[in-house]
């Protein structure tokens, strides 16, 4: 893996968190995004090599809903940059980490996602992700 590309967090409302990030990065979000498969609406802060995404539902059947009712507000996923994510899934399998969608799916940011479950990874729901060729 090559860096951490970003960090998710779940909000409530994203764009209170979006001035309150502006104040706490010192910098505002440089674009907000809709995925509607996800029912997720997000945003994104570039800090150094890294990004923060804040994440907020757009239906009750999000994923970022069901989160939030569960655990409230706060760090959702790690997300980590790969450069063969067919490469990287085939790895981890056979490592016994639990690939929760072995085919990559188009996430924000125009990106291949493949997310692993948190129960094979100590409670922490990891993304790796791969810029997409355009
Ligand atoms: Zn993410």
């Amino acid at each position: 893996m090559e860096k951490i590309e970003h960090i998710g967090i779940a909000v409530q409302d994203l764009e209170q968190s979006n001035a309150l990030f502006a104040s706490l990065l010192g910098t505002k979000h440089y674009k907000t995004e809709t995925v509607a498969a996800e029912g997720v609406r997000t945003s994104f802060f570039q800090v150094g090599e890294s990004k923060i995404e804040l994440l907020e539902a757009t239906n009750s059947a999000s994923p970022i809903a069901k989160f939030l009712a569960k655990k409230g507000e706060g760090v959702h996923h790690i997300a980590f940059a790969v450069t063969d994510i067919y490469a990287e899934i085939t790895r981890l399998q056979k490592a016994g980490f639990t690939v929760l969608n072995e085919t990559p799916k188009v996430g924000a940011d125009n990106k291949l996602v493949v997310f692993l479950h948190p129960k094979s990874t100590n409670g922490v729901l990891i993304e790796l992700c791969q810029e997409k060729e355009k």
